[in-house]
């Protein structure tokens, strides 16, 4: 069945547990990024879609909010094991959408995987306290309950786990949804909401609504619409934030980001080269966990630039299919932005050590590829340094001590994640108290937190006050309810207009 879904000429939406064919006149085209061919289209909603969509969400929502705990678990525990017999599925459709090769899509769904396993445990979670006598006769407790329709808008460079840090916490503490996932590979999200039925989900309680900015909206102005989980960059999610909150929503909006490797001259340099290497060219550089900068403490910069020159000279670069290290970029146009960020390095004075450019691939010529880039005396007023790229070019600052190298961090817009790599557990210790970062790696160079730590990173890169996944996801989409009660008594009776005495 999800081979149907996914081998369509136009990817359109799933609304009420079926695909529905759009009306709206508009689409936008789908790639595949190694081959540098359209190979779908996917369907952009209007207002009349949007509109189903939300209403399938709304109308699901009561029987969804009163199917016991039991049930809500099992059909997770289905999904569970679905979604781990049918990864290499999923993988497939990653890697001809976005470009990611084989072994890279199959990590995402693992981590995606990883966050409906937690979830299964959801009951835990959810639980109510209970305080008896707070006063003769008197009793208090708290439930957590679902908000209702939450929206939930993904961006491109991970088309599953991203929607799986949501929707299954979403899901399992009551709520229905609504994903809008994006457009520029749109497959993933219909496949999993697909074997999401499969699984036994009630239809109507997970939809996938295909779009633009004209979904978002519609999302972001529906009065049905209880809460908002947006990640993608930085003004998108404050626009995002900003617009939300200001319909009364519940926001979690997650942004850019610009990750510094910090390293120390007592560090183990192959470790840091394999590091750098990894975290600064897997995925193409697309993650929002990527090394984007290593800070390098002097005197070590020369000998590890040698180190990642020799590295890179033995990285594949091709088709996701094929056996290679390193996919192409998701789009053309985001190829030549990224390529050109290494005009920017010359023009700023900098030294292009391995210009991506360059680069011989295993894969069709109009592929999408841009190679490893390694820029060296990166200008920190250059737009190298300030601008997020999210492609593979890795940048090296030089510093003269540890404190420039924390202070540059901390200087930074963003705040995701970063890393310090050290033998010094003194030094590691005083980073991680000092520096403004949500996700920090002691000798890791992508130290995304594990499923039942939340995930989520300071300033720029977050707004609101939720992060993804983990406790934090279901304190997000759950809201608490007090009840005072008393069960009469005949000893008790009488008037009293005052507060309750003990
Ligand atoms: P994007 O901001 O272009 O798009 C994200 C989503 O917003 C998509 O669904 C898109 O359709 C929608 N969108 C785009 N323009 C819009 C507009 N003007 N109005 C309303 N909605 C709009 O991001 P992207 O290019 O898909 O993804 C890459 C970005 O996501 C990078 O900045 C990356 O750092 C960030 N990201 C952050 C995290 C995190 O956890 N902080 C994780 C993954 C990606």
């Amino acid at each position: 069945m999800t081979d149907v879904l996914t081998d369509t000429a136009v990817v359109t939406h799933y609304i009420n547990g079926a695909l529905v064919e759009s009306t709206s006149g508009r689409t936008a085209p789908v790639y595949d990024p190694a081959l540098g061919v359209e190979t779908k289209q996917v369907a952009l909603a209007d207002e009349a879609e949007i509109a189903a969509a939300i209403a399938a969400a709304k109308a699901a929502f009561p029987a969804w909010r009163d199917t016991s705990l039991t049930r809500r678990q099992q059909v997770m525990f289905a999904f569970r094991e679905l979604l781990a017999a049918r990864r290499g599925e999923l993988a497939e459709i990653l890697t001809a959408e976005h470009g990611k090769v084989l072994s890279d899509a199959a990590g995402e769904i693992t981590r995606g995987l990883e966050v409906v396993e937690f979830v299964c445990g959801f009951p835990h979670l959810i639980k109510g306290d209970y305080s008896e006598n707070v006063s003769t006769g008197i009793d208090v407790y708290s439930t957590r309950g679902p908000l209702g329709v939450v929206g939930m808008i993904s961006p491109f460079n991970f088309p599953a786990m991203v929607p799986l840090w949501f929707f299954p916490v979403a899901i399992a503490a009551g709520n229905t949804v609504v994903l809008k996932p994006s457009e520029k590979d749109p497959s993933a999200a219909n496949w999993l909401a697909a074997l999401f039925t499969e699984a036994g989900l009630p239809d109507g309680v997970l939809n996938v609504l295909h779009g633009d900015k004209v979904a978002v909206d519609g999302l972001l102005n529906s009065p049905d619409v209880k809460a908002i989980s947006f990640v993608g960059s930085t003004p998108i999610a404050r626009y995002v934030y900003e617009t939300a909150t200001r319909n009364g929503k519940r926001v979690q909006a997650l942004g850019g980001a610009k990750n510094h490797m910090l390293v120390l001259p007592d560090a183990d340099l192959d470790l840091v080269a394999d590091a750098a290497v990894n975290a600064g060219f897997g995925s193409a550089g697309e993650r929002c966990m990527a090394i984007s900068v290593v800070v390098a403490v002097e005197p070590v910069a020369d000998e590890l630039i040698a180190k990642i020159q020799s590295r890179v000279a033995g990285l594949v670069v091709g088709d996701g299919r094929r056996a290679c290290d390193m996919g192409p970029l998701v789009t053309e146009v985001h190829r030549d932005k990224v390529a050109s960020y290494i005009d920017i390095a010359v023009a700023d004075g900098s030294s292009v050590v391995i210009d991506g450019r360059d680069v011989e691939v295993d894969g069709a010529p109009d592929g999408f590829w841009l190679g490893p880039t390694l820029i060296d005396k990166v200008s920190t007023s250059s737009k190298v340094y300030t601008d997020e790229i999210f492609g593979p070019v890795l940048s090296i600052v030089r510093v003269a001590s540890y404190e420039e190298g924390v202070d540059l961090i901390n200087a930074s817009p963003y705040g995701n994640g970063t890393a310090i790599f050290t033998n010094d557990g003194g030094a590691a210790r005083r980073f991680q108290n000092e520096v403004e970062v949500g996700m920090i790696g002691i000798n890791v160079p992508i130290p995304v937190p594990v499923s039942y730590y939340s995930f989520g990173g300071f300033k720029d890169s977050i707004f609101g006050d939720s992060k993804a996944y983990g406790i934090d996801g279901f304190q997000f989409y759950t809201r608490q309810k007090a009840i005072t009660s008393r069960w009469l008594d005949p000893s008790h009776g009488g008037i009293n207009l005052g507060f309750p005495q003990n």
